[in-house]
Order: C-alpha cells, then sequence, then structure tokens
C-alpha cells in the first residue's frame, strides 16, 4: 500500500458534511448576467500568485501560468477573435494539444462571447471536417504540428475564414495568424462580452461510441451547474492541485478545467498520452491532490500497478467517468490509490456529472451513486414516462430544469425532441443508458439500451457480465454482446483480453465460463468466451460494442 499525506484530512471532511445539508444548500438559478471567461479567470486575477495551470510536456517540462496570466492572455486573445471579426455567437474550434495556448484560447473565446468548441486531435481531417462543417466553424485554432492535417480538413470545411496556429517549429503558413505574435500585439485590456445565462458558450461533439456524433450545445448558465458538481461531486478546495485527465477536446475536460477555475484551484494537464510509469512518474513528482480519469486508465495502472510501488502520492480523491467502474477496480484503488475512486456519470447531453458517489456518502461500489443534490433524475419507462419502482430496469431521466443541461443538439429540433417522453408528472429527458435504482436510491448501471442482451426471454445488462469477467485472475478487460442464435434469440458472447501472463486455452474459457456462472448467474454467463490482444475502441477508450456485435452476428450468419 502506499503512502496517503492527506487521507486523514479527508476523513475529517466527511465529518463535516452531512448528506441532508448538501441538499438544503443546493442553489444554482444562474444569474440573467453571466460570462463564463469572467467567472473562471477575470475574477481571480487580482491575487498575482496564483497559478491556474501547471502543465508538463512531453519532455517533462513543467510551465505555469497564473490567473493573473491566464485573465490577460484570454483578454488578448478575445481582442484578436474581435480583430478578425469574430461576433458572439460564432463558433471557433481548438484542434490541438494540451499547450497552455489552448486553454487560452477556450477563455479567450468565452471572453470574446464566442461559442468555443474543439476536436480531439486524434480525429484525422474526415473526423474534423465533419464537425467544423456540421457547425459552420468560423475559427480553427492549431499549432503547427498538426497544420497539414487541418488543411485537409478545411477542404471539406468551407465556413472557416481563419486559422489560428500556435508555432511550435517550422513556421505558419503565411495565411494564417501566428498565435503568439498577434497576442503579443493585442491589448491586456478586454471586458467580457456582456452576455446573459441564456446565450451560447459551448458546443462539443459527443463521442460517437453509438453513431455519428451529434454537436450538443451549452449556454453560459453551463458554468453554474458545473460549479455545482465541482463542489459536491469533486468536492474541490481552492488549494487542490487538480488532475483531470480529459482533454480540451471533450466536455469533460472543459467541465473539469472551468469547473476548477471557478473555485479558483489550480488544474494540472499533462501534453504526452496515457502511460502508466509516466502518469506514476507525475503522481510521484507533484502534488497532485485530485486525479480525475477514465475507468480504462485505472484498469491499465490495475494491469502495471508496480509502478505505483515507491509512488509519493498527496490524493485525496480520485473520481471517474465515462464507461461503468467496477467493484473490483474501486477496491483495488483502496488498496493501492489510497481513496476509493468515485465514479461520476454524466452525458455531453447532460452537461456535467449527474449521478455521482460523493466523498460524504456512503458508497456502495459499482454503483453509480445518486443524483447530484438539486438535479431530478430517476428510472424511468422509456415508453411511459413512468417512475419506475426499486429494482425495476428503466432509462435514467432527468428534468431539463438544470443550468447544465443542453440547449438542443445543433440545429437538430427534431432529434432534440425526440429525447424526451411526456409522463403522468411531466417531462423527462431520456439518456440511453439503463440502469436501476435500489431500495436506497442508489443507482446501478446496466448497459446502454442499445447494448442491451435478449437471451432466452432475458434482458441481459452487459456490464454486470463484464464486471463478473473483470473479477477472474485472467481477464484484463472482457467485451460482452449479444451473438444471434436459433433457439434463444441470442447467447452471451464475451471478448476478452487476457491479463499478463496469462496463455489462452480451452481450460481457461472453461474456467472464466464457470466463474461469471458460480459468481453472477446461470443466465447470464458467457456461452462463448473469444480472446483478444485488444478491444476496439472509440478515441476517449470507450469499448465499441456495437463493433463487435456486428461481428458475432456475421459469425453466425457465416454458420448457419
Ligand atoms: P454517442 O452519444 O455519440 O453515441 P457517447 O454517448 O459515448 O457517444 P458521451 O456523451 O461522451 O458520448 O458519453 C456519455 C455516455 O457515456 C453515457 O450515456 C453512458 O453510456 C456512458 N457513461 C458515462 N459515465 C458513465 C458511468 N459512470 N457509468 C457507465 N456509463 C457511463
Ligand atoms: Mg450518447
Amino acid at each position: 500500500m502506499v503512502s496517503n499525506h492527506n487521507l486523514a484530512d479527508y476523513e475529517t471532511e466527511r465529518e463535516q458534511f452531512s448528506w441532508d445539508e448538501i441538499y438544503a444548500e443546493a442553489d444554482w438559478d444562474a444569474p440573467a448576467e453571466l460570462n463564463v471567461a469572467h467567472e473562471v479567470a477575470d475574477r481571480h486575477a487580482g491575487d498575482r500568485e496564483k497559478v491556474a495551470l501547471y502543465q508538463v510536456d512531453t519532455d517533462g517540462e513543467l510551465t505555469k501560468m497564473t490567473f493573473w496570466e491566464l485573465a490577460d492572455r484570454s483578454s488578448q486573445f478575445a481582442n484578436v477573435l474581435e480583430d478578425l471579426g469574430v461576433e458572439q455567437g460564432d463558433r471557433v474550434f481548438s484542434y490541438m494539444p494540451r499547450i497552455p495556448e489552448h486553454y487560452v484560447a477556450l477563455t479567450g473565446t468565452l471572453k470574446r462571447g464566442a461559442v468555443w468548441g474543439s476536436v480531439n486531435e486524434r480525429f484525422g481531417p474526415d473526423g474534423i471536417s465533419y464537425r467544423l462543417d456540421d457547425c459552420e466553424a468560423k475559427v480553427v485554432v492549431t499549432t503547427t504540428d498538426n497544420r497539414d492535417t487541418v488543411k485537409d480538413a478545411l477542404d471539406d470545411a468551407p465556413s472557416v475564414e481563419h486559422v489560428i496556429t500556435v508555432d511550435r517549429g517550422g513556421g505558419a503558413p503565411p495565411d494564417d495568424v501566428v498565435f503568439n505574435t498577434a497576442l503579443d500585439g493585442a491589448s491586456t485590456a478586454y471586458d467580457a462580452a456582456e452576455t446573459g445565462g441564456e446565450d451560447d458558450a459551448l458546443l462539443y461533439y459527443t463521442s460517437g461510441t453509438t453513431g455519428l456524433a451529434k454537436g450538443v450545445l451549452h449556454k453560459q448558465r453551463w458554468v453554474a451547474g458545473v460549479a455545482a458538481t465541482q463542489k459536491y461531486a469533486v468536492d474541490l478546495q481552492p488549494d487542490d492541485l487538480y488532475w483531470s485527465t480529459g482533454d480540451l477536446g471533450w466536455l469533460t475536460g472543459a467541465i473539469n478545467t472551468l469547473g476548477a477555475w471557478f473555485w479558483g484551484a489550480s488544474l494540472f494537464t499533462y501534453e504526452g498520452e496515457f502511460d502508466p510509469e509516466e502518469w506514476a512518474d507525475l503522481l510521484d513528482e507533484y502534488p497532485i491532490t485530485v486525479l480525475f480519469s477514465v475507468p480504462t486508465a485505472y484498469r491499465m495502472l490495475r494491469e502495471k500497478e508496480e509502478v505505483l510501488a515507491d509512488v509519493d502520492l498527496d490524493l485525496r480523491h480520485a473520481l471517474s467517468i465515462g464507461e461503468p467502474l467496477s467493484a473490483g477496480v474501486v477496491e483495488w484503488g483502496e488498496d493501492e490509490l489510497g481513496v476509493t475512486i468515485l465514479d461520476t456519470y454524466g452525458q455531453t447531453e447532460t452537461g456535467n456529472m449527474i449521478i455521482n458517489n460523493y466523498p460524504t456518502m456512503e458508497l456502495r461500489p459499482g454503483s453509480m451513486g445518486k443524483p447530484l443534490p438539486g438535479i431530478e433524475a430517476d428510472i424511468v419507462d422509456p415508453e411511459t414516462g413512468e417512475v419506475l419502482e426499486p429494482d425495476e430496469t428503466g432509462e435514467i431521466a432527468q428534468r431539463g430544469d438544470y443550468p447544465c443541461f443542453f440547449a438542443e443538439y445543433w440545429q437538430k429540433s427534431e432529434k432534440t425532441a425526440s429525447c424526451f417522453v411526456d409522463g403522468p408528472d411531466g417531462e423527462w429527458y431520456l439518456s440511453g443508458d439503463l440502469a436501476h435504482k435500489d431500495e436506497d436510491g442508489y443507482f446501478w448501471f446496466e448497459g446502454r439500451a442499445d447494448d442491451v442482451i435478449l437471451s432466452s426471454g432475458y434482458r441481459i445488462g452487459p456490464f454486470e457480465v463484464e464486471s463478473s469477467l473483470g473479477e477472474h485472475e485472467a481477464v484484463a478487460e472482457a467485451a460482452v454482446v449479444p451473438k444471434p442464435h436459433r433457439e434463444r434469440g441470442n447467447i452471451v458472447k464475451a471478448y476478452v483480453v487476457p491479463s499478463e501472463g496469462a496463455t489462452p486455452s480451452e481450460d481457461l474459457t472453461e474456467d472464466i465460463r464457470n466463474h461469471v456462472r458460480d459468481e453472477l448467474s446461470a443466465h447470464e454467463y458467457p456461452r462463448e468466451i473469444e480472446f483478444r490482444e485488444e478491444l476496439p475502441k472509440t478515441v476517449t477508450g470507450k469499448i465499441r460494442r456495437t463493433e463487435l456485435q456486428d461481428e458475432a452476428a456475421e459469425e453466425t450468419e457465416a454458420s448457419s
């Protein structure tokens, strides 16, 4: 077990707050006048020492940016946008690594009152142009390293008028605006645009796990809800050093960046990709107190836990989002990270984490926790809009009257409307995710509605089976899908990545199958197991079950 300096503080905090108090305190009406950039940067600029961003590049070099510098730099960026003719509401998109300029562009765009969006660097030209063209973006911010990819994308994104390029060597094309030169020549005076809570602020695309990514529009009021989540779910304190590993290319990155700064906490970011050893070194070297990541990263750290052996951790909290977090990983975290990894649930549409495990709450490992104070979320029958009883499976649903809740899928009113169902006591937004709650109101994730397996008359959620598989020592990772079957409708098929040192064999297959049959249930165990070196994933690391499901269906077809 690793040392943990602050576990005692953490215990004290747990005593200080009660669940009921949190609910009673919850109040997040967004004011009529609200500018996100003002809230996150300018408000803290008076303190010239306080660091907003600690950025470590791929060579391990540290760059610091204070709130004062962030306020100044973002004002310069806003001035540059204004000079380029970018108006309030115009879309500005980034395609760049986790470097300080990225965070300046984000804040500066919001200061100008323009709408910020971002495309993760793992996308190629088609992924970029799809998003830029869909929302008719006017400006792209990028780096010289990415400039050729952007060039290819621009052929199919005619709305883009300007490219602002950070010169990281090699020089930018002559028509580009060069980031540092342009900012250096711009004034640091800029009054944040007089936006209101209902003005457009962010346009983020979903992960595209189930199909084409959707552009999700959020208003300036979004920051009020985000602030609440960071306070209650993340328990963020102004002296925290907050490493949210999510890229700004996804809404989670923006949530945790802007949410941290709202409370004046320092953000930590690492330019490089996930690497267990690298991450362990960073956790050792920097006094990171809150780590926010994804289940894949925790699973991979578990696979390589020897890297944590001599690491001196300062963690108060670790959190997870994006995919289900199994009880096994939570238990591993308690032993090796010294903290309970708190699972949080949210969607690009819900705008932040709406169902969470709170540090103040008694946890049930494997559960997603409870709705955020002030949010009305429940398990609803998607056909009738009725709230279901404990233990009944339905869709996770939310009422829409929350500042973080999305305004619309970008200019797709029909698609937006199709997410809602009218129930006997009002309208619910349906998430497309299946879960049930227990007698005490804890939510338990079962799977995406599209991923549910119908087998011999049973409805089987893949997550429970995958968690059980994950508890077998020879299983590093698993994905479970339906495979069409003549008599049973479908059977459960598991794709398994073996742990290091495990060798696939018929005996092992049998052993894993028996493990799930004995530990979980006699009707949910995978009748077929196929070993794979890796599983197909989205760029965010989410398992793409749809792809495996297609493969399984083709197998059945070929054999019949
Ligand atoms: P698309 O909507 O394009 O298919 P996506 O739903 O993966 O992609 P996101 O908005 O990034 O796009 O992800 C939200 C989804 O991630 C949720 O609907 C849910 O399926 C999954 N998810 C998020 N957090 C959790 C969690 N804690 N447990 C289980 N699933 C989660
Ligand atoms: Mg989705």
